[in-house]
Parts: structure tokens; sequence; C-alpha cells
């Protein structure tokens, strides 16, 4: 079996991994020669609304999936008519667009900071009225790690904010005083069964994810609060595969802030810390096969490598410490592997995280991750 993934970055690469095993191979589409999911997959380079390129790559394959958002929806329907495209790109629509998701969490009584959209110059002064201050300003559609957005600290500075997106359609938000960030990954698999990933807790450093502990000490209640949700997005979309949902912990309620219709950044510690990591249950969610478990075995730090990889025979000495270089350049600001501490209890990953803190030149990075463990 072959499942064609459009999008060939670190996510495609990490299916690929996974699929392996399982006899199933992954084929990725991306405009980029050197995409790193290209090291380890056969890659077919072409741009993404490139639709005789898309057609030809859904013949080579038996079902379609994505490894990033703003895939084209419309080209994406297209090849839904010869191929079975996973998730639906009725998910990767909603996704796509803030005002659609925020549609879809109230539609579910999952709550989102208070809003309004901003289609128009016109609807500018309704919006201001409608929201407190400060507030974000963020672009409906093709926003990503904190692009796309700006902090608007009262209704004055509006309209230049606006201005400065382009005047692009906006959803405008009430900032959010909350005391952590939570996600869940979930995943639903053809027949409808939904496992859930245990939450976990994000730090984000600019608006992109810096380290994920796993699973996050939460209540019963809280956990209960965010799986409900997670079930009834993906029966909502009749969703298949992998699906992530970002909340706020806003004085022990949750507060949805986005969807992803993938896999997640904030899911790579589930390689080594969950029984069935989440590419796993992508590709097996994709391939129509059984679900596996998603428990969690002991605590895992995931800690991000952004612009460059710290040293690799230093971070291999700490115990517990698994490396994932994704074989990208380094650039400011990119993505360009991450590191998963695994350990059985949560005193055993401090002492770890103290060792990682040690050897690496990431105290900074690190700091976050002890402070929460004291
Ligand atoms: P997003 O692109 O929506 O995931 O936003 C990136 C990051 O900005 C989030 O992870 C939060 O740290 C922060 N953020 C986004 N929306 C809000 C909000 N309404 N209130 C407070 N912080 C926010």
């Amino acid at each position: 079996m072959r499942i064609g993934v459009i999008g060939g970055g670190q996510l495609a690469r990490m299916m690929a991994l996974a699929a392996s095993p399982l006899g199933i191979r992954v084929h990725a589409l991306d405009p980029a020669v050197d995409a790193c999911a290209g090291e380890v997959a056969p890659l077919e380079v072409a741009a993404f609304d490139d639709l005789i390129a898309l057609h030809r790559f859904a013949d080579l394959c038996n079902a379609i999936t994505f490894d990033f958002e703003n895939v084209s929806a419309p080209a994406l329907n297209e090849l839904a008519a010869v191929r079975p495209v996973r998730p639906n790109p009725l998910s990767l629509a909603t996704a796509q667009d803030r005002g659609a998701e925020k549609a879809l969490f109230a539609r579910i009584e999952t709550a989102v900071a208070p809003f309004a959209i901003i289609d128009q110059p016109q609807q500018i002064a309704a919006a201001a009225v409608s929201v407190a201050f400060p507030a974000i300003l963020k672009t409906r559609r093709f926003g990503y790690d904190g692009k796309g957005q700006i902090n608007v600290a009262d209704a004055s500075l509006l309209e230049d904010a606006y201005t400065r997106l382009g005047n692009a359609p906006c959803v405008l938000e009430t900032r959010v005083h909350f005391q952590r960030e939570l996600s869940l990954v979930a995943v639903r698999a053809l027949d409808g069964e939904i496992r859930c990933y245990p939450l976990v807790e994000n730090v984000h450093v600019n608006g992109i994810l810096s380290l994920t502990l796993a699973p996050a000490e939460v209540t019963p209640l809280l956990a209960a609060a965010a799986e409900r949700c997670a079930r009834r997005v993906a029966e909502a979309l009749d969703y298949v595969g992998v699906l992530a949902i970002e909340f706020f912990d806003v004085d022990g309620q949750l507060v949805a802030n986005e969807m992803a219709p993938r896999v997640h950044n904030s899911g790579h510690w589930s390689i080594e810390g969950a029984v069935t990591s989440q590419f796993e249950n992508h590709i097996r969610a994709v391939a129509g096969l059984p679900l596996g478990d998603t428990a969690a075995h002991g605590v895992s730090c995931m800690l991000n490598w952004i612009g460059d990889l710290p040293d690799r025979n230093r971070a291999l000495t700490v115990p517990g410490l698994h490396w994932h270089d994704y074989g990208k350049s380094a650039r400011a600001g990119r993505k360009v592997g991450h590191a998963t501490i695994t350990a059985p209890d949560r005193s055993t990953l401090l002492r770890r995280l103290h060792q990682a803190a040690e050897v690496l030149d990431r105290q900074a990075q690190i700091a976050p991750a002890i402070a929460r463990l004291l």
C-alpha cells in the first residue's frame, strides 16, 4: 500500500518512518527539491496547485493525506473524487479558516476567546466595541507559528493593525489570561473509533512551540472536557486521521484556541513516550487499519530545536534522550529537529532535564520545563 502525503516537511518524514514497519510506503509531494521527507521517501517535486502533477501523484497512491494546512482545499476536493483523502477536504477547509473553526467550536459547545470577524474595513468599528482589549488580530487564513498576528493594545490601534495585515479577512480576539497552554492529540479511525493521547502542556516562545511536557498534570474533569471536545470535532467533520486541538487553561476551564487537521508538533513526544506514536496512528487511520494504544509510558519532555541544532554528541550523553534531526539546513525560526527525553517518573525526568541543561547551550529553553516539574 502507498500513502501520498501532500507536503514533504518533517511531519511527512516522520510519517514515512512510522509507515515503513507496517509495510506501507509513503510518497511525498513538495515544491522544494530538498524537502526533508525526500531523504526517507520518494519525493515528487511539484507545486501544490499543479493539478496535473497532483493527479499523477494520486494515481501512484492508494490514499492521500497532507502534512500542513495550506494545501489548496479545492485541489484536495478534486483528488477526493479519485482517491480517499484523509482527513477529508471539509476538515482541512474548516481548520484553514479561523472563522469557520470558531463557528465549529461554538456548535459543539466549546468555549473560545471572545472574538469578532473583520472581513472588511467597515467592520472594524463594531469589532472594536464588541471585543475587550488588549486583543490579538489574526488573519483568518494562512497563519501559523504566530505568523499573521498582531497584538492590539487598544481600540485606537486596530485600524493600523488591520492595514499591516494587508486588509486581509481577520479575526479579532480578546487576549486571554491563561495559566498554561494545553493540547490534545486524538485519532479517529475509518470505522469511527476515536482514541486520545493524554493532554500535554506546551510552552511557546514568540508564537512557536518550544517544549511539550507529556502528560500534563490535570484533573480528570479537565482531561474529560478536552476529550469530549476532540470527539465532537472529529465526529462533526467525519474526520479520519490524527487531529490536534490547542487549548488555554483559564482558571481550570478550557478555552479552545485552534485545531490542526494533522499530526502535530505537540505530539512528537509520542514517538518514544507512548505505546503507539501519533505518526503510526495517523498512518493506521489513513490506511483503514485498527488504531494502536495511545497511552503514555512514563513522562516525557519534547524540546524543539529552532534555528539550529545543539551539540548532538553532548545531547546523547543524557539518559533517556532521543534525537531527531530533520536533515534541514539551519535558519532562524526554522524547526530543524527535536529531542524527547523520556523517564519513568517526574523526578527522574527532572534530573535528566538538569543534565540536559548542563551539557547543552539551551538553558533558557529547558528552564520552563524544570520549573514545571519542581
Ligand atoms: P495561534 O497561532 O493562534 O496558535 O497563536 C500562537 C500563540 O499566541 C498561542 O500559542 C498563544 O501563546 C498566543 N495566543 C494566541 N491567541 C491568544 C489569545 N486569544 N490570548 C492569549 N494568547 C494567545
